[in-house]
């Protein structure tokens, strides 16, 4: 499998100007993958350079080219679907099905996307007085910075790369430095499938705050699209403030999972699986806090510590194991000491609860007892726990579910009249009724509160590259 471990800038692969890399580990078993070229801040400025010069003519080319492009990128990524799973096994740590479920999102928003080029929306009206021509077109926003994690490395940079590519705009990919193969990766299959030079570009500069500030303050930079924690979101909007940067931002999230009385437990404990343990935990949609009323409480824990108890840990290229391993040591123990504060705080642990000896492996969990309000009720986990807390009222659930400033995604499960009146009174971007999983290409995924503004993927998706411009004519 060939690995690319340079930037790639204005359509060259390159080493970073002081020759400098930093390893890149699989975090099943410690070991050194690659060494990938870090980049410097003349790097940075490079690539911004590159992506201004490319713009004009990237613009201007016909819808129908770009969505052509687009289109081969998907059927590349569709013919090569393994090696892009591959990839991300090995750099990510997860299990062999969530890389190819990733991939298989990922590459969907090429399809999407490239369907939606071509349908770039505009508008022409007369004014009410009739004294003129109200004519709204929408124009590509210009330079890009799109900023990624790491637990979907994949499709968090599709969801961006194939709106600002369909909508005209050239761009510099930063991905968190822990994943930096499967962007790498996804650039030599732009190349491939037809994207200019200077159209998009690939950087990871180290320190990283201080070099994306500097792009954001180039002046050609006009949009940054950021998905990654609240905690950098809040400061890339600061930043993104000093030269009035357009700013898109998908950040964390502290999903409720509500099973109210009457629920279908097959449903419940099937949905919630997919809820919690989907990318073993590490997803902004992980539900985190499972709100389970007392009526069914008891049965829904002993069926869901079964499934939990029954899963396959291990490395994701044993295409066996169901869970693979935590993204770094460190990222685990952040989870272990999660457990270990919400047991000292009186949690009860009824399976799990145990990291691996070697490799940055988690057991699946599960959690009774869990206060709401509590660290590990209030804390995004992004791992493979399950902590319950037993409720009574429905309005307190529904109240606790709100009592967060998140509000990416929240799950309920019950008898579907009463779950949609619970979704409507979710302070919410997404809600899934009866269901685990709600992410699709052509559905606007975000968040309310402060996991995020502006959607991606759907026709949303698209209008966050494009900016309306109103030209008037008499009439
Ligand atoms: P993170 O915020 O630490 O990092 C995200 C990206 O920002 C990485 O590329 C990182 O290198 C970069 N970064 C870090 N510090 C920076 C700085 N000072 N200036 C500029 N860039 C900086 O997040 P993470 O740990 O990689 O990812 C996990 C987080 O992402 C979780 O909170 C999760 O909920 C969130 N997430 C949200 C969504 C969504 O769609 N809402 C999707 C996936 C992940």
């Amino acid at each position: 499998m060939q690995l690319f471990s340079d930037l790639y800038i204005d359509g060259q692969w390159q080493a970073g100007g002081d020759n400098t890399r930093f390893d890149v580990i699989n975090p099943a078993d410690g070991s050194v993958i690659t060494e990938f070229a870090i980049a410097t801040e003349a790097d940075c400025m490079a690539a911004v350079e590159a992506a201004e010069r490319s713009f004009p003519a990237w613009a201007a080319t016909a819808p129908r080219v770009r969505s052509e492009i687009l289109r081969t990128a998907y059927d590349i990524l569709t013919a090569e679907v393994e090696t892009f799973a591959e990839i991300m096994v090995r750099e990510n740590g997860k299990s062999w099905s969530d890389a190819m479920a990733e991939a298989g999102y990922a590459k969907e928003f090429f399809r999407w996307f490239a369907e939606e080029a071509v349908r770039i929306p505009g508008e022409y009206r007369l004014s009410p007085a009739g004294d003129k021509h109200i004519i709204v077109t929408r124009q590509p926003i210009g330079v890009s910075l799109l900023i990624t994690p790491w637990n979907f490395p994949a499709a968090m940079a599709t969801r961006k790369l194939a709106p600002a590519l369909a909508a005209g705009c050239t761009m510099i990919l930063k991905p968190a430095r822990e994943t930096p193969l499967t962007s790498s990766y996804m650039i030599d299959v732009l190349e491939r499938a037809g994207v200019p030079a200077g159209v998009v570009n690939l950087v990871t500069p180290v320190p990283t705050g201080p070099n994306v500030a500097k792009m954001l303050a180039h002046p050609a930079v006009t949009k940054l699209s950021f998905t990654g924690s609240t905690e950098v979101g809040r400061e890339l909007l600061k930043t993104a403030a000093d030269t009035v940067v357009s700013a898109s931002m998908e950040l964390g999230g502290n999903a409720p999972l509500i099973v109210l009385p009457g629920a279908n437990l097959d449903l419940a404990v099937e949905g919630g699986m997919l809820a919690k343990m989907r990318n073993g935990g590490s997803a902004c949609t992980s539900a985190n806090r499972f709100y389970i009323h007392s009526s069914v409480h008891d049965e829904f824990v002993k069926r869901f510590s079964a499934k939990l108890s029954a899963m396959k840990v291990g490395s994701g290229l044993d295409h066996d194991n169901d869970l693979g391993a935590l993204v770094s040591l460190s990222e685990r123990d952040k989870v272990a000491d999660l457990v270990s504060g919400a047991v000292a705080a009186g949690a009860t642990v009824v399976t799990g609860g145990t990291s691996s000896e070697q490799g940055a492996f988690y057991a699946p969990t599960l959690l009774t007892g869990v206060k709401h309000g509590s660290a590990i009720n209030a804390t995004e986990i992004f791992g493979p726990v399950t902590a319950v807390v037993k409720f009574d009222d429905v309005d307190e659930a529904v109240r606790q579910a709100n009592d967060t400033i998140y509000g990416l995604i929240a799950y309920v499960f019950g008898e579907e009249r009463e779950a949609m009146n619970v979704a409507h009174r979710l302070q919410s971007g997404m809600v899934a009724v009866n269901r685990g999983v709600v992410s699709d290409p052509a559905a606007p995924f975000g968040g309310m509160k402060q996991s995020g503004l502006g959607r991606e993927g759907s026709t949303e998706g698209i209008l966050e590259f494009l900016e309306e411009k109103y030209i008037a004519v008499s009439a």
